[in-house]
């Protein structure tokens, strides 16, 4: 196993929140699933400091003999056959055995071609709640945006004390790039309804912030936008021209700002909704 790298804290810190998505990229992966079997663990466990290595969830799905944990791979072939994608497709919707979480582990997400993503597709979005998927690739690049878009991109490249943005700001992120006023509104208001500190809604609108800054370095030409989600940044970039990222990059940083006075939290989403609104109009 791994020593206690960036990502590997990046998963304890997750699981600790109880915050670990049911969607994964882990990118920069190979494609031995070791990696993937440590996220397997984290989901698993029964501790609390997930994984915590020695229960014995943990040591099933380290030995591999986890019965809710299924490796979806063909190394014979190139791709994946229609078969095994028809019984994940199928195992998708049988309770899990014995954990709180069924997880489909893609060891080469290389081998997933677009009409599998896209059968996929539909189960990462509308499969029970209790299903997990973790896609191993060596780059995200290689999962349609559309799979990318509802997977939490894990880096396991990520330099050590590199910037992650935080899981509320990454999501407000993706709700950003549907363009909708109605789902961003409704992310608002259950942001909202936590009652978050002006300092805790500040951060979380920095991080978007920042997400979205990198997205436009991209957009002109910085190679690799490294320090953040990478799958996000370029989702952002491909999405928005320069002049709607510049207004929503100026949106965002206003928005953190009004939290430096004595405002409510619901007074500033507000603006944010009334902003990006405006923004959306002005096309
Ligand atoms: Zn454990």
């Amino acid at each position: 196993m791994a020593e206690e790298n960036g990502w590997l804290r990046r998963v304890r810190a997750l699981a600790r929140r109880g915050d670990l998505p049911h969607a994964v990229i882990l990118s920069g992966a190979g494609s031995d699933a070791s990696q993937a079997q440590y996220l397997c663990a984290a989901m698993l466990c029964t501790e609390q400091d997930k994984p915590c290595l020695h229960c014995a969830a943990c040591r099933k799905v380290l030995g591999g003999i986890h019965p809710d944990v299924c490796i979806a791979d063909d190394p014979d072939h190139k791709e994946l056959s229609m078969d095994l994608m028809r019984s994940v497709r199928q195992d998708a919707y049988i309770r899990p055995n014995e954990g709180a979480r069924k997880i489909f582990v893609f060891p080469d997400s290389a081998r997933l071609n677009e009409r599998d993503q896209n059968v996929l597709l539909k189960i990462v979005e509308e499969g029970p709640p209790y299903a997990a998927f973790i896609f191993c690739a060596v780059s995200a690049a290689l999962l349609l945006p559309t799979v990318r878009s509802r997977c939490v991109e894990i880096n396991l490249r990520l330099p050590e004390g590199a910037f992650v943005p935080q899981e509320d700001a990454a999501a407000l992120c993706r709700v950003l790039l549907k363009e909708d006023a109605v789902a961003l509104s409704e992310r608002l208001v259950s942001l909202e309804n936590r009652r978050l500190k002006r300092e805790e809604l500040q951060s979380i609108l920095r991080d978007a912030w920042r997400v979205c800054a990198e997205a436009l370095l991209l957009r002109c030409g910085k190679p690799d936008p490294a320090q953040t989600s990478q799958a996000l940044c370029h989702e952002i970039s491909r999405q928005f021209d320069r002049v709607r990222l510049n207004r929503l990059i100026e949106l965002l940083r206003r928005c953190g700002d009004e939290c430096d006075y004595n405002v409510g939290t619901g007074h500033v989403l507000g603006a944010l909704l009334a902003g990006w609104d405006d923004l959306c109009r002005k096309g």
